[in-house]
């Protein structure tokens, strides 16, 4: 069989650029050679949005189109809701056992999370994300995690838990390592260092050519180009930054362009919003076949689930062995 993987997303909001060029499009190249599994982590996405949850539904159908837009192929990977996978919560029990509170503070992705939601006290569920997370890997015995830089903190508590229960009971878990993307993380239309639905500054992945054009003729620039023969300092700004990874083969003269003052913000932008929506016009045409037929979403959705939930039975099966929990 092939190497299980586990990447997902939490369910918190409709698929972006940033999402694209970060994780999906990587995913459709690991369905070809891997056992995916992709989850739609809607448990998680509680532990931010938990007075929110008239959102998941919702998210969970519109990522599933996301998904299956960006190509994501539901005979090569198994797509699943977190929440009807009630094996990943027992899990998260009994990791919680043997993981200190101190480690999960000290955690410095859950520092910086915290931080960044402007957390002083942190809730329970929220601390122990790493915990849950280690079960979301685990009871699929997932070998590959695509990963940020950001997230290795998560796989290294995650090996941490399953190197204790292996020693403490029985072998049955795989410690699972990190593929790190080599991707960077896409800036915002208005510069800041990362896309986000939340700061306002994404192009969602359902954006119509028209919005596309749009959102990138407001995108900020480099601000000490007011006219065309200006010369411009490329490196401050968002527009080149998707040059370089929407136009590769085309980046290297608008640095160039730019930085003399031949070319002007406009047809810079013009030629960027082009190749944008190059990319994207064969997921709208996906997303409109499946929008035709909603109900094999559906279908998508709860058979990707049934095969999920094999695998945690299996897996539960033997952890409850091992912990002579099996009455
Ligand atoms: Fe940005 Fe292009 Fe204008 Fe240079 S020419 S500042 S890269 S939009």
């Amino acid at each position: 069989m092939d190497e299980r993987v586990l990447t997902g997303d939490r369910v918190t909001g409709k698929l972006h650029l940033g999402h694209y060029v970060g994780s999906l499009k990587n995913r459709v190249e690991l369905q070809n050679n891997y056992d995916i599994f992709i989850e739609l982590a809607d448990v998680q996405a509680l532990t931010t949005h938990f007075d929110k949850p008239e959102m998941l539904k919702k998210n969970v159908r519109n990522i599933t189109m996301d998904y299956l837009a960006s190509g994501i192929d539901p005979e090569k990977s198994t797509i699943f809701v977190q929440s009807l996978i009630p094996e990943i919560a027992e899990l998260t029990v009994y990791y919680s056992m043997f993981v200190t509170v101190s480690a999960l503070r000290h955690n410095p992705t859950t520092k910086s999370e915290a931080e960044a939601h402007g957390y002083k006290d942190l809730y329970y569920g929220f601390l122990g994300y790493p915990v849950s997370q280690a079960a979301d890997i685990t009871f699929c015995k997932a070998k590959l995690i695509p990963v940020g830089d950001d997230q290795l903190p998560h796989i290294e508590q995650t090996r941490r838990i399953v190197r204790r229960f292996n020693q403490l009971y029985h072998p049955v878990l795989i410690e699972p390592e990190a593929l790190i993307s080599e991707v960077p993380r896409l800036v915002g239309l208005d510069g800041n260092n990362k896309m986000s639905k939340s700061l306002g500054n994404a192009i969602q992945l359902d954006t119509t050519e028209q919005d596309v054009n749009e959102k990138i003729k407001n995108a900020k620039t480099d601000p000490a180009r007011v006219h065309k023969n200006d010369l411009g300092h490329p490196e401050v700004c968002p527009i080149y930054a998707y040059h370089r990874i929407f136009r590769s083969e085309g980046a290297d003269e608008i640095c160039e362009s730019c930085k003399k003052g031949t070319i002007g913000c406009m047809e810079c932008k013009k030629k960027i919003a082009l190749s944008i929506n190059h990319l994207l016009e064969p997921m709208r045409q996906r997303r409109a076949d499946y929008l035709k037929k909603p109900e094999i979403v559906d279908e998508i959705l709860i058979a990707g689930t049934q095969r999920a939930r094999k695998v945690a039975k299996e897996t539960m099966r033997e952890v409850r062995e091992a912990m002579n929990l099996d009455y």
